[in-house]
């Protein structure tokens, strides 16, 4: 149990991998704000998933409550910090997971979709950040702060041309604000997952041959596993990862070295 006692909130903890980070955190004593958005369209389909989480989490002996809001509204992060004052008396660990990624083509991309996945990924990620840094900062107690980015912030995509500038951007606000919060035993890292099996590329996924390029492409052989971020997540939110601030790690079995 490296997180005992430690509180924290994962944004878009309804599906993938920001399930999959709620649940490794609970399992290793952290009490987990788990974070979801009733988009109108897929109301049911979110509070199924949720509840999901949330029994999982109990089933494994750990402790979660779930609080709803979308982070691209400004005041869902203090909302959400809040609620992790209230009902477990501090943040210790953020992880800014939430994210959307609508593939699209760049000739089309309309300014609405392009506001809406900069809002989402980038603006949720900053406020979500800066809501936590706060209240960490007043605990003088430290913490951990993590953005998911991604491969993207290294790599380009034809049909992610809205998407990986924001992946691009959240690394760069870990970044900057490592600098800023080191002094107070704040952590600020990212996470750069690869290809990982969600909802978010299963469509993708489908498309014949795709899976078995990425299959070939990747050094390990597979597709990586919502488990496998969730596992990093762990260590740089635990004190083994003490000394670890402003970096990242790329968590992609090998594909991004495997160019020729
Ligand atoms: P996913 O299965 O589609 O899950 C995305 C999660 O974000 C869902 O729980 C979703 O909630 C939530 N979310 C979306 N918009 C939100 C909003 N406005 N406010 C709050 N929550 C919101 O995708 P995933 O693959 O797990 O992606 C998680 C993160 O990993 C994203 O930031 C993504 O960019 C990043 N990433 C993924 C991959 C990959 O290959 N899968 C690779 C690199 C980076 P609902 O259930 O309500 O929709």
């Amino acid at each position: 149990m490296f997180l005992t006692g430690k509180v924290a909130v994962v944004t878009g903890a309804s599906r993938g991998i920001g399930h999959a980070c709620a649940l490794a955190l609970a399992r290793e004593g952290a009490l987990v704000v788990v974070n979801y958005f009733d988009g109108a369209d897929q109301l049911r389909e979110t509070e199924r998933a949720i509840d999901s989480t949330l029994e999982e989490i109990a089933k494994a002996g750990g402790e979660a409550v779930a609080c709803e809001g979308d982070v691209a509204n400004p005041e869902t992060a203090a909302l959400l910090m809040d609620c992790a004052v209230k009902t477990f008396g501090g943040v210790d660990i953020l992880v800014n997971n939430a994210g959307i990624c609508p593939f699209h083509d760049f000739l089309d991309i309309s300014v609405e979709l392009l506001d809406r996945v900069t809002r989402v990924n980038y603006y949720g990620t900053f406020l979500c950040s800066q809501a936590a840094a706060r209240k960490m900062v007043e605990q003088q107690r430290g913490g951990s702060i993590i953005a998911i980015s991604s491969i993207s912030a290294m790599v380009g995509g034809a049909l992610q041309t809205h998407y990986t500038p924001t992946k691009a951007a959240v690394r760069s606000l870990m970044q900057s604000i490592a600098i800023v919060l080191g002094p107070h035993g704040i952590r600020c890292n990212s996470v750069m997952p690869g290809t990982i099996e969600t909802d978010i590329n299963r469509e993708d996924l489908a498309q014949p041959g795709k899976r078995e390029y990425f299959e070939k492409r990747i050094p390990l052989g597979r597709l990586g596993a919502p488990r496998d971020i969730a596992d990093v997540v762990t260590f740089l939110c635990s004190d083994r990862a003490g000394y670890v601030n402003g970096s990242e790690i790329l968590v992609d079995g090998g594909m991004f070295v495997n160019l020729q």
